[in-house]
Order: C-alpha cells, then structure tokens, then sequence
C-alpha cells in the first residue's frame, strides 16, 4: 500500500494503549503500510496498565477468601490466611511488565516505528515529537485515552483515582468510594473482597446507570448482603483531613465519617489538552472528547480518533475495533464497527455482562423483547 512520495509515514498512531497498537500493528502487517507510533508513558494504555488487566488479577485475589469459606463449607480443614498485599503488588507488577513487553514486541515484529515520547500535531499532515523532531503522515491516528478526573470539591486532592491503587503502599483499613459506575462498583467488590471496609456514595437512584434495571437491582442487593455498606441518593459533600491522619468526610445527607481513604471514581476525562487538535481544526466535544463520524474520522479528513479520546464508551475491545477499521479504511477496505453490538462485562460480585440494548430502552422505543 505504500505511498511514500510525499510523506514520512502512511500513518502516524499517537498513543500505545490497546487501540493505538492495534491500528499499528494492522495497519504495518495486514495492509503493508509504512507505520510509527509514540507513546509518552507505558506501552499497553489504560486497559493494560492501570485498568482492566490489573484490576481483573485484583480481581482473582479478590475470590479466594469466599473460596476458604466454600471449601471448609466441602470438608477442608483450613486456617484463616491475611491478604498480603506488597506480595501480590510485586507479582502483578512482573505481569505488567511482561505484557508491556510483548505489546513492544507485537510493534516491532510487525515492522512499526516507534518513539517512545510525547507527540502532538503540528497541522494536519504533521506530527511533533517532544525531543522537537517532526514527521509528516498521510494520515494521523489520536488514541491518546483517557484519564479519572475528581469531582470539583475543596480538597479533592486528597482522595485517590483509579491510577493510584494499584500503586497504594498498603491497604487501607476503611475506604469511602465515591460513584456508582463501573470502577466504583468494582473496586468495590474487590476491595471488600481483600478485607477493607467498604462503603460507597452513590448520587443517583440505582447503581450503573445504563445496565438492565433488573441487573442493577441485582448487583445492588448483592453487594449490601456481602456486607459493602452502599448508600445510594448520598454523595460526598465536604472532605479534611483529620487529627489522625484519616479524612474527615461530610456526606449530602449531613451524616459525618472519617474514612482511611476515599476513592474517587467519578468518570474518565479524554486526553485532549495540549495536542494542539483545535489549531488544525479537529473539533472537540462538551467533555473534551474529538468528535468523530461512524468511520473515526474527525473534521479534518487525514486525521482520525479511537477509543477513550473520541468518548464513549471506554471500552478496550470497542477501541481495539476501531483500530483495525481505521488501518482497513486507509488501506481502502471498508472498516468499520457496529456501535449497537459493543458487548460490556461489569466485575463485581455476581459479575453482569450485556450486549445490545436494554429492556427499558426496547421498551420506551416500543419494541419486543
Ligand atoms: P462511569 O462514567 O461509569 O461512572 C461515573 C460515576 O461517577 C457515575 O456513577 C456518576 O454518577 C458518578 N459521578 C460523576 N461525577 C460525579 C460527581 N461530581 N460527584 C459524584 N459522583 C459523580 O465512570 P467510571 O469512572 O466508573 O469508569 C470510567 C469508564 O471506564 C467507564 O465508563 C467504562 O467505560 C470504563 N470501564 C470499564 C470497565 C469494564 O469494562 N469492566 C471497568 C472499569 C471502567 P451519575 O450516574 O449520576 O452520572
């Protein structure tokens, strides 16, 4: 597919997570394009790093304590055993590690070019390089992801985001966890599962908006009968740290607590600043995301936007999706992804997993379900 008169590259991918790779790797072997991509932190993105993979071997560890309980329930003789939590820390820092290795790997073997640094956009066939190198690509990929954000409150700094706890020196004993999503719901049961007390605001009437009513009711009763003490219609109102240490935590319905730690897990924000994507002309959303059409391309033809930085829903696999349709669309294939059937999988315990619409949504569309 080459076409190199003009250009370095036929596409530049900024960002390595599991999009920006994908598209990479595609675009290099299958469709034989002249590919680089740069990535200012770790290979593997969010989904790799410092989202779904750690937190699915949370939670794995998560289970075992239920699973002494079942086997004594079968006959086992066993002794109550501590989570060792630095132990299990190093372990999946290794694992981390190995995959990073091997997303390097997957790039190098399909012949991708990489630069492992910043990269913005200097116009709309040029790439930036933060070591001040430029390159020009017939076509541009942003899959630059996302990130947690805190609620605007004073003193929000003092609570934790996703990104911290894999990286949390020891467990606390208490943790407040703020929002009722996907990453509150989870860490949620995980943490509950390694012995913290949990407890969890959520502002809204039910927890995962968006799931099947039937499931959110299901999930919800089953956290609270474990023992996590949920509490919807309530949201943290005021936060200071406290004599001992802890934080001192004013919830809306005026009820005071001090807590170890308190999580946030108020929402993703696109990685949009800063890439100088306005000044070419790629137009951005309300919440910073790039806005895209159905094929990820964005206002300005030779530039396109997967995964997290191009909204919702934050989802790996569907970033991955748009990766490979994005290097078959430049190889002139049709790519593309059938946003109806994004299939989710929520980790809490029972674990809820769904694809399509729900019955609420059938229902108030009029149709049989
Ligand atoms: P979500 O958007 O799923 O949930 C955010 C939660 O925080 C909502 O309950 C929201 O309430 C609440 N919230 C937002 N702002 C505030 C605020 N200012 N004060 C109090 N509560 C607030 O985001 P998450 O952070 O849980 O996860 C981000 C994304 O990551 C998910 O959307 C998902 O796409 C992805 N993810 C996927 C996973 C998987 O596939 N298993 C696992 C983890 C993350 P309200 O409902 O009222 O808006």
């Amino acid at each position: 597919m080459s076409d190199m008169s003009d250009f370095d590259y036929d596409l530049f991918v900024i960002g390595g997570g599991s999009g920006g790779v994908r598209a990479a790797r595609v675009a290099a072997g299958e469709a034989d394009a002249k590919v680089a991509i740069a990535e200012e932190s770790r290979y593997g993105g969010t989904c790799v790093i410092r989202g779904c993979v750690p937190k699915k071997l949370m939670v794995f560890a998560s289970t075992y304590s239920d699973m002494v309980d079942d086997a004594r329930a079968y006959g086992w003789d066993l002794n109550d055993g501590d989570f060792h939590w630095p132990k299990f820390q190093q372990k999946l820092s290794a694992e981390l590690e190995r995959l990073e290795g091997v997303y390097q790997r997957l790039l190098d073997g399909s012949g991708v070019e990489r630069f492992d640094q910043r990269a913005k956009l200097a116009d709309a066939h040029t790439v930036e390089l933060s070591d001040g190198r430029s390159f020009t690509a017939k076509h541009i990929l942003v899959a630059t992801g996302g990130r947690p954000v805190r609620p605007d409150i004073p003193n929000a700094d003092l609570g934790i985001v996703s990104d911290d706890v894999f990286n949390l020196e020891t467990l606390p004993k208490s943790i407040l966890i703020i929002g009722g999503g996907y990453i509150a719901c989870e860490f949620a049961c995980i943490l509950h599962g390694l012995g913290v007390e949990v407890t969890q605001y959520y502002r809204g009437e039910q927890i995962l908006r968006g799931f099947d009513g039937e499931a959110r009711a299901l999930v919800a009763d089953a956290m609270k009968g474990r023992g996590i003490d949920l509490q919807i219609g309530t949201d943290i109102a005021e936060m200071a740290r406290d004599a001992e240490g802890g934080i001192r935590v004013k919830s809306t319905t005026g009820a005071e607590r001090s807590f170890e730690t308190v999580f946030f897990a108020t929402g993703r924000s696109p990685n949009t600043a800063g890439m100088g994507l306005e000044a070419v002309g790629v137009e951005l959303g309300r919440k910073g995301e790039i806005v895209v059409d159905a094929y990820s391309q964005t206002a300005v033809p030779s530039i396109y936007a997967i995964g997290d930085v191009a909204g919702p829903p934050m989802l790996a696999h569907k970033a991955e999706d748009e990766g490979t349709a994005v290097a078959e669309l430049i190889a002139g294939k049709a790519g593309h992804v059938d946003y109806d059937v994004i299939p989710n999988v929520v980790y809490t315990y029972p674990e809820i997993a769904s694809v399509g619409q729900t019955e609420e949504q059938l229902k108030e569309a009029g149709r049989k379900y």
